[in-house]
């Protein structure tokens, strides 16, 4: 099948080079020309784990092309992708001006029958708001349909669940047009689920608002544990191997972050209340979040002595919204990061891959080379990302190196006992501190 996929993002980028391998023809469209000149000489915008071997085999084998000629693109295409940005606005509801502007570009180039996909994670009724926008901007009175198809991905990881995803949802206004998706996605054979558009919009804010409360629900059991004197770890392993609740996503820790929960639940949030409905237990999800970095914040001023970090050194260790990924959107070092230098704290900070996305956040802090060059000198360790290299740090050449034995885990990846053995101050999340 020919395919133009509109937004050569995370989504867009992987969902283009996995149909290119599984032997389509896919050009992938940005109207950032620099990020299409790069990924035309072969630099990847982005980490992910396989991308770059991917995207170089398919460019290789002439079925995947990078272009920021979104007519040309979508003239020769069968189906379009739309899989551009979805920002949150101030008040929290979506902004829908690049699916707007990627939906006039396919209207301009209209030629002949298509199927036009909604990848971006956008609110019920876009669907319609897509359908709308072309047939108001094309130019001549060719047919098409408007299919929701939600993408479920997660950074880190994003080719493995491209191509073993755990279900495709498929929203489309008829069977015959759901056919056309379903061949394309047969060859992963996985799961596939046919809804009308509107059910296919909610199912994935739905999904990711009942993720986002199983982890906002975990670190309120968390710090339900600290006062009461029970470990959340253990807890919520008891919890976790109940086969009606299951152990993913819920772990006690800093809370969400990236750029999909926070947005994504504050806009159902929004929805819900255009509609009438307050939501209550989402909007105690959206604030549980909000509060746990601040606690997380009192923790290490309590236990550097006060408000005034004059004259300490803090190393931070983890800098990405999560581990396996660049992504620096809303991850809770920038709030922790922030607060430091706010309290004059010197900031030494370290993270495997996404040090350079931040530089340009916080352009004045020193960046280590590893956790031990952070380490040296600091009054405290904060574990702020769980990257698998901070869970077997030497203790031992640490506590040579701090100037203090201290160390806040903002996501438990430590055994307390164990720090504790050699020599540490230890506070991590819902768990009795030892000192
Ligand atoms: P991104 O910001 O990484 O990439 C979006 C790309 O679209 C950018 O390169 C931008 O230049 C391009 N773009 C914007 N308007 C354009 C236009 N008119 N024509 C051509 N290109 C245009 O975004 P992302 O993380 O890939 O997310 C895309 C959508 O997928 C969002 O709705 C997001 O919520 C959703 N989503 C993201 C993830 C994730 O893990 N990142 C997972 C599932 C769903």
């Amino acid at each position: 099948m020919n395919i133009c996929v509109i937004g050569t993002g995370y989504v867009g980028l992987v969902t283009g080079v996995v149909f290119s391998d599984l032997g389509n023809d896919v050009v992938c469209v940005d109207k950032l020309s620099a990020k299409i000149d790069g990924l035309n000489k072969g630099v990847m915008p982005i980490y992910e784990p396989g991308l770059e071997e991917m995207v170089a085999r398919n460019v290789a084998d002439g079925r995947l092309q990078f272009s920021t000629d979104l007519e040309a693109a979508v003239t020769k295409a069968e189906v379009v992708f739309i899989a551009v940005g979805t920002p949150p606005r101030e008040d929290g509801s979506t902004d829908l001006s690049y699916v707007e502007d990627a939906a006039k570009g396919v209207a301009r180039a209209l030629n002949s029958y298509k199927v036009i996909v909604n990848k971006s994670t956008v609110p019920v009724g876009t669907g319609d708001f897509v359908r709308q926008v072309i047939m108001t901007n094309r130019r001549r009175a060719v047919d098409f349909d408007v299919v929701s198809n939600p993408e479920f991905l997660r950074e880190g990881s994003a080719i493995t669940d491209t191509l073993v995803p755990d279900r495709i949802v498929i929203g489309a206004p008829n069977r015959v047009v759901a056919m056309r998706l379903l061949e394309l996605y047969a060859p992963l054979e996985r799961p596939m689920i046919i809804t009308d558009v509107a059910s296919a919009e909610m199912i994935k804010y739905a999904s990711n608002a009942f993720l986002a409360t199983k982890i906002s629900f975990a670190n309120a059991v968390a710090n339900i544990c600290e006062e009461a004197g029970a470990d959340v770890t253990q807890v919520v392993k008891g919890m976790g191997l109940d086969s009606r609740i299951g152990a993913a996503f819920l772990s006690a820790g800093l809370g969400y972050g990236g750029s999909c929960f926070p947005k994504d639940t504050r806009s159902l949030l929004h929805t819900a209340q255009t509609f009438g409905y307050d939501f209550p237990l989402l909007k105690a999800t959206i604030e549980t979040n909000e509060e746990q970095p601040r606690r997380f914040i009192r923790k290490i001023h309590d236990a550097l002595g006060g408000d005034d970090l004059k004259g300490l050194t803090v190393g931070v260790l983890g800098l990405a919204f999560k581990p396996n990924t660049d992504d620096m959107r809303e991850a809770k070092s920038l709030d922790v990061i922030t607060d430091l230098l706010a309290c004059g704290a010197t900031v030494k900070a370290y993270d495997p891959i996404a040090i350079e996305n931040t530089r340009s956040v916080f352009p004045h802090i020193t960046y280590g080379a590893n956790a031990y060059e952070v380490a040296a000198g600091a009054d405290a360790l904060v574990v702020v990302t769980e990257w698998n290299e901070f869970k077997t740090l030497n203790f031992e050449r640490l506590a040579s190196i701090m100037n203090r034995r201290l160390i806040l885990d903002g996501r438990n990846i430590y055994d307390p006992e164990t720090v504790r053995r050699n020599g540490f101050e230890y506070h991590s999340i819902g768990r009795v501190t030892l000192a």
